[in-house]
C-alpha cells in the first residue's frame, strides 16, 4: 500500500513541480476539475486589468492598432497551434467550440457534395450532437446522423459519410481515441475528419498535421486556462484552406474588412473563418494564460497526467475497495486523457459531499464522477488529500445530508 510519505517522494522528484505556482488557487482547496473550468494563471489578471484601465481606458479605438487587438485571433491562434502540432497559419481564435463546429462542419458538408451522412458515437459530447442536429434541420432534413458505438465508428466508415465528427476524448469516461488511424480510415473512405479537442488540447500532444487531420475545434477555458467563456478555436488544414466557403461569412473574415465592399470576398487562409470582431478581453487573458503552457514539454504533463490518474485509481481500489465506486476510466495509457472517473449510484451527493470539504470535481449524468487533472497545477498530494477525504466521507456518510441531493443548474 501506497503511504503519503511515497507520495511526497512522486512531488519531491516531479520535473514540472516548478509549475505549481504559477496558479493562483485558493488555500484548502484541492482543484481536480480543470477539465471544466481550467485554474486561473497567474498574470492573466495584470494582463486584463492593464488592457482595460490603459489599452481601452486611455488608447480607446486606437487601441486596435496600438495595441494589437485586431491581431489577437491569428496570435492566439498560432500559440494554440503549438499545443497541438498545427503550423502558424493553421490556427484562429474566435467564438465558441459550438459555433466553430458549425463554421467548419458546414464547410465540410459543402466539400463532399455527393455524400449524405455525418458519422459520430453515442458516448460524444451531446452538445456536439446537437450542433449537427440542427444543421441538419437547416439543410431540412437533407443529411443523416449516423450514432454507433465508438467500436463500431472504423467499420462504419463507407462511401456515404461524408464527415466523420468526433470527440477525441470521451468527456465522461476519459477515453481516447487513435485520432491517426481514424483520421486515415475516414480519408481511404473519402470523408473529411473534424476532431473535437476541447479534452485534449493542453493536456497531452496533439499532432494534427501529423494525423493529416483534416478539421478541428476547441475551447479555450478547460485546460488552456483561458477563464470563464474564454474564445475558442478553430483548425483548417492548409490543404483546405482556400476551399473553405465560410458559411458565416462576416467582415473580419473579409479580404479587406475596412474596404466596404458591398459583396463578400474570404480573405486568404485561416482568417476567412472569423466571423466578427474579436473578443478582446477573453483574448488577452487566454493569451497570457497559454505562455505558460507554452514553457512545459507537454511529452512531460501527459506522462504526470497519467501518472496523477494511476495514483488516483490505484488508491481508490486500495482504501475504498468495498464503497461500490466503478472505474468507467480506461487503464491503458494510449487510451487515456487527463481525468479518471468512477460510477457511484450516489454519485451527485457525494460530490457534493465532496466539494464542501474542499476537493473539487465534477459530475455527469447519470452517475458519473469525474476528476481531472490540470498536470502543471495538480500535484501528487492533492490526488492523496481528494481520496482521504472522499474515504472520510464515505465512513461518515456525509452525503447522505439532504441538501446535496438537490440539483443545481450546472453541476
Ligand atoms: C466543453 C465542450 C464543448 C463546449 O462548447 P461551448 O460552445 O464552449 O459551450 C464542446 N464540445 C466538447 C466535447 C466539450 O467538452
Amino acid at each position: 500500500m501506497l503511504t503519503s510519505s511515497d507520495v511526497q517522494i512522486l512531488d519531491e522528484r516531479d520535473p514540472l513541480s516548478c509549475f505549481h505556482d504559477k496558479f493562483e488557487l485558493p488555500a484548502g482547496v484541492v482543484y481536480l476539475d480543470g477539465n471544466s473550468l481550467g485554474p486561473l494563471v497567474r498574470g492573466v489578471a495584470e494582463r486584463v486589468r492593464g488592457l482595460v484601465e490603459d489599452e481601452w481606458g486611455k488608447r480607446l479605438v486606437r487601441g486596435w492598432m496600438d495595441c494589437g487587438w485586431i491581431d489577437l485571433p491569428r496570435i492566439v491562434g498560432d500559440k494554440i497551434g503549438r499545443l497541438i502540432g498545427a503550423a502558424p497559419g493553421t490556427v484562429v481564435a474566435a467564438d465558441t467550440t459550438s459555433v466553430n463546429l458549425y463554421k467548419l462542419l458546414s464547410a465540410s458538408l459543402a466539400l463532399r457534395p455527393e455524400r449524405r451522412v455525418i458519422l459520430s458515437d453515442f458516448g460524444n459530447f451531446p452538445n456536439d450532437l446537437y450542433i449537427i442536429q440542427g444543421l441538419i434541420a437547416q439543410t431540412g432534413g437533407a443529411y443523416e446522423l449516423k450514432l454507433v458505438d465508438r467500436e463500431d465508428v472504423s467499420a462504419s466508415l463507407d462511401e456515404n459519410v461524408a464527415a466523420l465528427v468526433l470527440t477525441e476524448v470521451d468527456y465522461r469516461t476519459g477515453y481516447r481515441y487513435n485520432m491517426r488511424e481514424l483520421t486515415d480510415k475516414a480519408h481511404a473512405m473519402g470523408a473529411l475528419a473534424l476532431w473535437d479537442l476541447c479534452h485534449s488540447a493542453g493536456a497531452f500532444p496533439v499532432d494534427l498535421d501529423n494525423a493529416d487531420v483534416d478539421l478541428a475545434v476547441g475551447c479555450g477555458y478547460k485546460y488552456l486556462s483561458g477563464g470563464p467563456g474564454a474564445p475558442a478555436y478553430l483548425y483548417v488544414a492548409r490543404r483546405l484552406q482556400d476551399s473553405i466557403k465560410p458559411v458565416i461569412s462576416g467582415w473580419m473574415g473579409h479580404e479587406q474588412p475596412f474596404a466596404f465592399d458591398l459583396d463578400y470576398r474570404p480573405a486568404n487562409g485561416i482568417l476567412r473563418n472569423v466571423a466578427g470582431t474579436p473578443h478582446v478581453l477573453g483574448l488577452a487573458a487566454l493569451d497570457t494564460a497559454l505562455d505558460v503552457l507554452l514553457e512545459a514539454d507537454l511529452a512531460q504533463v501527459q506522462e504526470k497526467s497519467l501518472q496523477l490518474g494511476d495514483l488516483f485509481m490505484n488508491l481508490v481500489e486500495d482504501q475504498l475497495g468495498n464503497f461500490g465506486f466503478i472505474p468507467v476510466t480506461p487503464r491503458e495509457w494510449a487510451i487515456r486523457g487527463s481525468q479518471v472517473s468512477f460510477r457511484h449510484p450516489q454519485g451527485y451527493a457525494i460530490m457534493k459531499a465532496l466539494i464542501a470539504e474542499g476537493v473539487i470535481g465534477d459530475f455527469r449524468a447519470p452517475d458519473v464522477m469525474r476528476f481531472g487533472f490540470t498536470p502543471l497545477c495538480t500535484r501528487y498530494q492533492d490526488v492523496w488529500r481528494a481520496v482521504t477525504i472522499l474515504k472520510s466521507i464515505m465512513e461518515r456518510e456525509a452525503w447522505r445530508d439532504p441538501s446535496y441531493s438537490r440539483r443545481d443548474k450546472v453541476t
